[in-house]
């Protein structure tokens, strides 16, 4: 019987995850940990990393991870500026 409600407690652990995601939090910016945090990703994926590996755009020079938070590069593959809009991936 405890381990029934064991697995109850753990699927609205994960419910409240994805319902967490829609609502604001806390969201940390920093370049060099968004940066590590893309690379990570990527490899994760198996995906190449198109954002500059500087942090940089470019384009408009401006560092992209001012807009982009590390929980956002954690998650997300980064293919374009939030400035200027220009796409890494062409
Ligand atoms: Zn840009």
């Amino acid at each position: 019987m405890k381990g029934i409600q064991r697995v109850f407690e753990r699927r609205s652990e994960t419910h409240m995850a994805g319902e967490s995601l829609k609502k604001p939090q806390a969201e940390t910016f920093d370049t060099w940990k968004a940066i590590a945090a893309q690379r990570a990703y990527a490899k994760l994926h198996g995906l190449p990393v198109f954002a500059p590996e500087t942090g940089r755009c470019f384009k408009c020079k401006r560092d992209i991870y001012q807009k982009i938070s590390v929980e956002r590069a954690r998650r997300e593959l980064i293919t374009g500026c939030p400035y200027c809009c220009y796409s890494y991936v062409e």
